[in-house]
This record gives C-alpha cells, sequence and structure tokens, in this order.
C-alpha cells in the first residue's frame, strides 16, 4: 500500500454514529504523503487538455488547488451558499436528512472550458453530481472527475452520468 495512503485515518462515528470519516488531515501534514497523494491523483489525468479544475468545498480546495498548480490548470470553487460574491449558480441536492446546495459564480469559465471535477471521498455521490450539474449549467465540458479515495459501496459511481471518466486514486 502507498506510504500516503497509510497517512489516512479512519474516525468511527464522525460527524455522526455509523459513519466512519476518512481524516486526510494527517496525510496532508506529511511533506511526503502530500506531495505523492497528489501526483496519484493527477496521474489519470496528465495526458487530457483541461482548462480548469473545479474543486468542491472544503477539502476538495486542499486537493483541487495543487492539483491545478501540477497540470498547469486553472481552478475554480465550488462552494457552499453564501460564500461567494457576484453573480452565482446555484445546485440544490438531497442529504439522508434534507437538502443542501452548492454554487460556483456565473462567469467563472467561458462556455465549453474543458474542466476537471475534484473531491476528497466519493460516498453516495450526491455532492459529486451536484457539482456536475453546476458544470453543466456553466456549459463546461466536463472532461472527468478526480476523487481521491472512493467508498465503493455506496456505489456513488452510479450516479456519475455519461461518459467522461471518474477516477479514484484509492478505493479501500
Ligand atoms: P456524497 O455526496 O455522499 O458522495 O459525500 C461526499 C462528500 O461528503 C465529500 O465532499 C466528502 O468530503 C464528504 N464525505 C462523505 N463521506 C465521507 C467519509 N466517510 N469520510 C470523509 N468525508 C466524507
Amino acid at each position: 500500500m502507498a506510504d500516503w495512503i497509510q497517512r489516512i485515518r479512519d474516525i468511527p462515528d464522525f460527524p455522526k454514529p455509523g459513519i466512519v470519516f476518512k481524516d486526510i488531515m494527517p496525510m496532508l501534514a506529511d511533506p511526503l504523503a502530500n506531495a505523492a497523494a497528489i501526483d496519484a491523483l493527477a496521474a489519470p489525468w496528465r495526458d487530457t487538455a483541461i482548462d480548469a479544475v473545479m474543486a468542491i468545498e472544503a477539502r476538495g480546495f486542499l486537493l483541487g488547488a495543487p492539483l491545478a498548480r501540477e497540470l498547469r490548470t486553472g481552478l475554480v470553487a465550488v462552494r457552499k451558499p453564501g460564500k461567494l460574491p457576484g453573480r452565482v449558480i446555484e445546485q440544490r441536492y438531497a442529504l439522508e436528512y434534507g437538502e443542501d446546495a452548492l454554487q460556483v459564480q456565473a462567469d467563472a469559465l467561458p462556455p465549453g472550458a474543458r474542466v476537471l471535477l475534484v473531491d476528497d471521498v466519493l460516498a453516495t455521490g450526491g455532492t459529486l453530481a451536484a457539482a456536475r450539474g453546476l458544470a453543466d449549467a456553466l456549459q463546461a465540458d466536463v472532461v472527468g472527475a478526480a476523487v481521491l479515495i472512493e467508498l465503493d459501496f455506496l456505489d456513488g459511481r452510479a450516479r456519475w452520468s455519461g461518459d467522461a471518466p471518474l477516477r479514484a486514486a484509492w478505493v479501500p
């Protein structure tokens, strides 16, 4: 198992009972693991033309920003409501109990921009699907999605529609 994977820690019952939280903070804090994780995230995309990484709040930013630098792309933030100034586009999505929403600035990208969506964990896939909805609303060309960790037993991949590849650096 790669050293960076060994620096990811399971925290049982966080943020609520029954959830095993994948804590990437020890990995990020370690100089070698941090770099190796970004290398692993970047590896499938080195030959893909990408204009911008669209990173999902909040841990997605911690991976998306160095990934954008590594792949020499721009960076667009997908944020919780109320964080982005100016005109925004919003996508609501269902949670286990209730609803949440993500926003992107309406002028973040020109139509046709080639984007890669990035997050730390793919669980049920609702977050990534909502971010995909925002990219579609911007008329972006979604070339794929990159996640560090895919919890495949939750089958979030089933909610990733279309032909663009969804690549996980680690499937536990
Ligand atoms: P989902 O929409 O169910 O795919 O959940 C994905 C989002 O929730 C990502 O932004 C993750 O950061 C977070 N998340 C969900 N499950 C976990 C988990 N077990 N450990 C860490 N983060 C998680």
